[in-house]
């Protein structure tokens, strides 16, 4: 059993009192990612002459998870679609600064954004299985890259045991994926990722249209799979983030000098026990005791 400390911030004026519970861990999380496999130099992200983004500088570690929290419209979407190219496919969104992969520029000349997107994995709100067999959600990945697998049915397996769902399905792997139930089916979105072997799996708020029970199964299984995957997750729920991340990144949106949009930056990137505990900003303090706003 994970032992929970539980830090109770009381508002001043007494109008609210915030409960977040920070597991214990086990294993200390290093001050720094002990190997990054992001690296984000001076972000800036536009869609056309909106600047949405401003200046994020962050190192998201390797088999860590790192949360993106923070109020909407602050550019956390914007930011997790940046790491795998997926605002190339938004018209009008533009990039600028540095985000390293592993070392190589991911916005370099020569970088294929769909071998980016087969090493980057991506889980969405709302689940979004094919309207084909669970087999098949599963198959496809892999048969549209090209891999050739000595069996597709041991990998099918595996990426469903891997995603937790396997002995739900075993019997009826050529029954709809839409006839799954919502959390079963961002299961199979989450087994569809890790069939085609990614690096890292993101994650945009995967529990937000989740019950709490089939959300707890995603936290368990986000914990086991931190142990071959790199994840990142934005969520609006605090104490998701407190729950299951090792690293916290809190984001707000403010007016940028000379103009009068609001726009996101990055306030506080720490361990998540620290931005909970002991936030070394007063925005990321009020917000997290429920202040914000
Ligand atoms: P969050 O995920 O924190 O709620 P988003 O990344 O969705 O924030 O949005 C950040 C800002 O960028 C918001 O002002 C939003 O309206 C704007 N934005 C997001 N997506 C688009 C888009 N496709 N086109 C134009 N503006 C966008």
């Amino acid at each position: 059993m994970t032992q929970e400390r539980t830090q109770v911030s009381q508002d001043e004026d007494q109008h609210e009192s915030r409960i977040v519970n920070i597991p214990e861990r086990r294993d200390e999380i290093p001050p720094a990612p002990a190997e990054a496999v992001f690296r984000l130099d001076d972000v800036h992200v536009y869609y056309g002459k909106f600047l949405a983004l401003r200046g994020v500088n962050l190192e998201i570690g390797r088999n860590e998870i790192t949360a993106f929290i923070g109020p909407s419209g602050c550019g956390k979407s914007t930011l997790i679609r940046c790491l795998n190219r997926m605002n190339d496919l938004i018209p009008g969104a533009r990039v600028e600064g540095k985000i390293d992969y592993h070392g190589q520029d991911l916005y370099g000349a020569g970088v294929d954004p769909v071998e980016v997107r087969r090493r980057i994995g991506m889980v969405f709100q709302k689940p979004n299985p094919f309207p084909k067999s669970i087999y098949d959600n599963i198959a496809f990945g892999p048969k549209v890259i090209g891999m050739q697998p000595q069996s597709m049915d041991e990998l099918v397996e595996r990426s469903l045991r891997s995603a937790a769902l396997w002995d739900e399905v075993k019997d009826k792997l050529k029954q709809n994926a839409l006839s799954l139930s919502g959390g079963q089916q961002q299961r199979l979105c989450i087994a569809r990722a890790i069939a085609v072997s990614p690096d890292v799996i993101l994650m945009d708020e995967p529990c937000s249209a989740l019950d709490p029970v089939s959300t707890g199964r995603i936290e368990d299984l986000m914990e086991e799979l931190k142990r071959d995957y790199t994840i990142v997750i934005v969520t609006h729920n605090m104490q998701q983030a407190a729950r299951i991340s090792d690293r916290t990144a809190f984001f707000t949106a403010e007016a940028a000098e000379g103009s009068g949009d609001r726009t996101g930056l990055l306030v506080e990137y720490d361990r998540t026990d620290s931005i909970f505990t002991s936030p070394a900003d007063k925005r990321t303090e009020d917000y997290v005791t429920g202040r914000f706003g």
